[in-house]
């Protein structure tokens, strides 16, 4: 069920290939429509900066309606939304299957597409931060030099890289890693814990870029806590998922992408492999969004089916044969924020859930946006309004003083760091920052 809705909403496949999908004209009759509904609704105006911006241009405009709106002007609407599908899946109770059939995101991403196809885009700077296989390989080369660089404390380099690649000077930019996590996994074999109730399941993770080049310890963690419950694992890495591609409404890349990736891990699932994504946004990926860029492809779907969340399949066990013993309190509690992305996903708030399972658990939930939005939220143009759109949460996390902070989306943990900076507390508290909450389930089982 939408937790705006009173149905389970539906997304309908995203008809890239038919040419009335990028027809100019039906395509701002149906912004037009959508547009019109908002506006007598306005339930979504405090989620984003999408929302302001369409309900300023209306105010602001002749009428006061939509009639007196320069179609023109909508652009900077669909610039401003960093998909994070909160007003799909939280506020609206107009997704399908209500007949009114509005769908904020995708249609931002089908005038995207539009754009591009009409050869009103031409990729920029964000497009060149966004490849991320290739900087990532290339980082991994220098990761001591790539690293120096992009701190937000060097002077003298992130004025440069503003200048250059449009990244604001402040914003903080994960790190790199010389050794992967596809690198680390071959040496790294956790021992499969055969007394485990869940002794016999096999899954591959999939490392995704962020895990793979940015954070490996992520996939270390994960594939500890796997093999202590009795699962055996493989790393496996064919490339990146797309979603900073799709951000852009670049659907061509996407699906080459998917096919490339899908015919990988299918491989594994033949031979009785779960799969499992380790950072939400990519499981939103391989669950929901391949299939609806490419509902034809027998290999995408048997993909979206094996696929879990990482915090959905530790759940999974924990509910179906039981966890493996040892968890032990972490004293202090833990703020979690909900990943947009995995909310997105409809399955719960499994990240909660999982946390919870640690005995005496004191988790203190955060379930606003952070304001970060992938690659969207570091760009100079982007990066204040990503702050203001992530205020609340960042002013809850300070709130809730526990000893650690969590979030699926490891971009929006350190994006939540760099908000209660800004806050201006008179007393800033000490907040230690995991990359995942899987890493301090981990840190709960003495792994
Ligand atoms: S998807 Fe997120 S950013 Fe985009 S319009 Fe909806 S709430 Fe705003
Ligand atoms: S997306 Fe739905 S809930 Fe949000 S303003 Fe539009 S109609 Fe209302």
């Amino acid at each position: 069920m939408s937790e705006g809705s009173l149905n389970a909403p539906t997304r309908y496949p995203l008809n890239w290939e038919d040419p009335a999908f990028t027809d100019w004209e039906a395509l701002n009759d149906e912004m037009e429509r959508v547009f019109d509904i908002c506006h007598g609704c306005r339930r979504c105006f405090n989620l984003c900066d999408s929302f302001p911006k369409l309900f300023d241009l209306i105010d602001e405009s002749e009428s006061g309606e939509l009639d007196s709106v320069d179609r023109a002007a909508y652009k900077p609407v669909v610039d401003a939304c960093t998909l994070c599908d909160m007003c799909f899946m939280v506020s609206c109770p107009y997704v399908p299957p209500h007949e009114f059939n509005i769908d904020f995101p995708h249609l931002m991403l089908r005038y995207r597409y539009a754009e591009r196809k009409l050869g009103k885009h031409k990729d920029g700077l964000e497009a060149e931060i966004t490849k991320t296989d290739r900087n990532g390989k290339l980082a991994a080369k220098v990761p001591g030099l790539a690293n120096w660089a992009s701190r937000t404390e060097n002077k003298l380099t992130r004025p440069l890289i503003e200048k250059v690649a449009g990244v604001h000077r402040e914003a903080a930019l994960p790190k790199f890693h010389g050794k992967t996590l596809t690198l680390r996994a071959k040496s790294e074999v956790p021992e499969v814990n055969k007394e485990a109730p869940a002794y016999g399941r096999k899954a591959v993770i999939y490392a995704t870029c962020f895990a793979n080049y940015n954070n490996p310890e992520i996939g270390i963690a994960a594939r500890k806590v796997l093999a202590h419950n009795g699962v055996e694992t493989e790393v496996v890495y064919p490339g990146c998922c797309g979603m900073p591609q799709l951000e852009q409404g670049d659907f061509p890349k996407v699906s080459e992408k998917a096919r490339h990736v899908s015919a990988e891990l299918g491989s594994w699932i033949a031979k009785g492999y779960d799969v499992i994504a380790l950072i939400p946004s990519c499981a939103l990926m391989l669950k929901f969004e391949w299939p609806l860029i490419l509902p034809a492809d027998e290999g995408v779907a048997t993909l979206s089916r094996a696929t879990r969340d990482l915090s959905e399949y530790i759940v999974e066990i924990a509910g179906k044969e039981g966890l493996a013993e040892g968890l032990k309190p972490l004293p202090g509690g833990v703020a979690l924020h909900l990943a947009c992305h995995a909310r997105a996903q409809n399955m719960g708030a499994k990240a909660a859930e999982m946390m919870r399972l640690i005995p005496e658990a004191d988790v203190g939930v955060i379930a606003r946006c952070s304001g970060h939005g992938g690659s969207w939220g570091v760009m100079k143009q982007n990066f204040e309004t990503a702050l203001k759109v992530g205020k609340p949460a960042a002013r809850q996390a300070a709130k809730e003083n526990k000893t650690f902070l969590a979030s699926e989306c490891p971009l929006a943990g350190e994006h939540l760091q760099q908000g209660i900076d800004r806050l201006g507390l008179t007393e800033r508290p000490k907040i230690e920052l995991a990359s995942h909450p899987i890493e301090l389930f981990a840190r709960a089982y003495g792994l």
